[in-house]
């Protein structure tokens, strides 16, 4: 088996002690690799190594420009390595191997467009009646924690430090210890790009108790963005107040996928299906409540139900495969699977699907399940989607809102007057209208309530990325 280490000021290492911890194929459910284990020790010498290269180091002070060539370096070699990143979040985690290709190639366009972005944005100069001029200088805040779930191992990882060392900072990432392998990958061609030691350093473990709190937790840091379970946000959130360290949070969701009956409906079902479906269902935005106003609920689930029976099932590392026949870990299975048993349920029925071979749930239509069970209530974040009746626009809005989630939404009418005012009401940091997944980069992502706290994307990472310092300089003498 092959062994990744972690990358700390310029080197791959294995843990101080020596821990490993084997990476397991949830498809074969066999060790396919061996990752080095940190511990308190690993996350203090990775932050130890990204103060003494943000204080000292070459990274903040040598502009845009270059650090703009090292960046879009690295994505060039992103690419050329596309096979073994895909094939690295394939095996980590049952994600089809197109959908993998798909992921590498966004994620090295997160360091293009940062990259561009951090060297095109203008600052703002503000002449002063006074005879003074005020202008803002957007300076790097120092040492990121990145901390990046399971789901989109490098797609969520490189979202984050992205932005961050584009905007001059130095960086450890904590990638989730159940998708290693690629962020090592990407430290390792961080290095073969160019950059220098210690700005990128990349540790391994586990959360708790290990490598994730030693760096949240630690005195030298000044901010943490973090991607997981709203429940592990806020414990985050708690560490980072004691320290006043501000905090990015993307964490979970139950979005609302409303279709009205005026909906082009083979365009909603397509995006249904791929809302729910795609990755098999371990996406934050999924859209795992499916609203359906009556007039069209009877036809709509028919080719609904007829689409996600159809999706091509099987190995994650076969080209075809739209549906991996894994979920990403056996715990993670079996809380999914927790949810199909009879009294989570409520009286909902399994329309379609259920539990399938090995680690996997089958593209699965609950029906008929009372909106206030845990199906329709809690994140399952898995292939399950809760089919749900509504007659008015104002009940379809109420239900969709009625959430501690909101990190997105979907909306699927021909109505132009009410794409545009059910979007403005409904509760959530991303509305698609007759689609779904479609990124701008300029954008704000993030959610409200449980969803999330601060936005990332385009000027909204900048104002996470830096400190913002006014400068005023007299001009006219009084
Ligand atoms: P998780 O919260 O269990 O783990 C995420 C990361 O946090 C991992 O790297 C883990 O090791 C680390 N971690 C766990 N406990 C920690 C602690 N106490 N201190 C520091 N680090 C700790 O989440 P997960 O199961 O990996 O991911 C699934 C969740 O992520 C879902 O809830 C999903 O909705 C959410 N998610 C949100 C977004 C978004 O953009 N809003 C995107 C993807 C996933």
């Amino acid at each position: 088996m092959d062994f990744y280490g972690h990358i700390i000021d310029g080197q791959e290492v294995p843990s101080l002690d020596g821990a490993t911890m084997d990476d397991i194929d949830p498809f074969t459910r066999e060790p396919w690799a061996s990752v080095a284990c940190g511990g308190k020790a690993d996350a203090d010498r990775a932050i130890a190594a990204a103060r003494k290269s943000f204080d000292e180091g070459p990274w903040k002070s040598m502009g845009f420009e270059k650090r703009q060539a090292i960046l879009h370096r690295l994505a060039d070699l992103m690419d050329e390595h596309s096979d073994e990143l895909a094939m690295a979040d394939t095996r980590d985690m049952g994600k089809p191997i197109t959908q993998a290709h798909h992921d590498v190639a966004r994620s090295s366009w997160n360091f293009r467009f940062f990259a561009d972005h951090a060297r095109m944005t203008p600052a703002e100069a503000l002449p002063m009646d006074s005879g003074h001029h005020a202008y803002t200088r957007f300076e790097p805040a120092g040492v990121f924690v990145a901390i990046s779930p399971w789901n989109f191992p490098l797609m969520l990882g490189t979202w984050k430090i992205a932005p961050a060392l584009a905007w001059g900072n130095t960086v450890v990432w904590k990638p989730a210890e159940d998708t290693p392998v690629s962020a090592t990958i990407v430290g390792r061609l961080a290095l073969e790009a160019g950059m220098p030691p210690g700005v990128l350093n990349v540790v391994h473990g586990y959360g708790p108790n290990s490598a994730g709190s030693a760096l949240t937790e630690s005195a030298d840091v000044d901010r943490i963005t973090f991607t997981g379970e709203s429940g592990t946000g806020k414990i985050i959130a708690g560490v980072a107040a004691r320290n006043l360290v501000p905090v990015s949070l993307e964490l979970g969701g139950k979005g609302a996928n409303i279709v009205f009956d005026d909906a082009e409906m083979d365009n909603a079902v397509h995006w249904a299906v791929q809302a729910i479906f795609r990755n098999a269902g371990q996406i934050c935005l999924s859209g795992s409540r499916l609203y359906l106003q009556s007039g069209i609920y009877d036809r709509f689930l028919d080719k609904f139900k007829a689409a996600a029976e159809a999706m091509v099932a099987g190995d994650p590392k076969q080209p075809g495969t739209e549906f991996p026949l894994a979920l990403a870990s056996e715990e993670h299975f079996l809380k999914v699977k927790s949810y199909l048993d009879g009294l989570e349920l409520d009286g909902g029925k399994i329309l379609t699907g259920g539990v399938g071979e090995g680690w996997s749930v089958k593209p699965t239509i609950i029906v008929d399940a009372p909106r206030t069970s845990r199906v329709c209530r809690e994140e399952i974040f898995g292939p399950v989607c809760s089919v749900i009746k509504f007659d008015t626009e104002q009940e379809a809005v109420f239900e969709a809102n009625n959430t501690r989630y909101g990190l997105n939404a979907m909306v699927f009418t021909e109505n132009l007057s009410r794409a545009h005012r059910v979007a403005g009401q409904l509760k959530a940091g991303s509305v698609w209208v007759n689609c779904f997944f479609i990124r701008d980069l300029r954008a704000p992502f993030g959610g409200v309530g449980e969803s999330g706290v601060g936005r990332e994307g385009g000027n909204f990472s900048r104002e996470f990325c830096t400190e913002p310092k006014a400068v005023i300089m007299q001009i006219d003498p009084a």
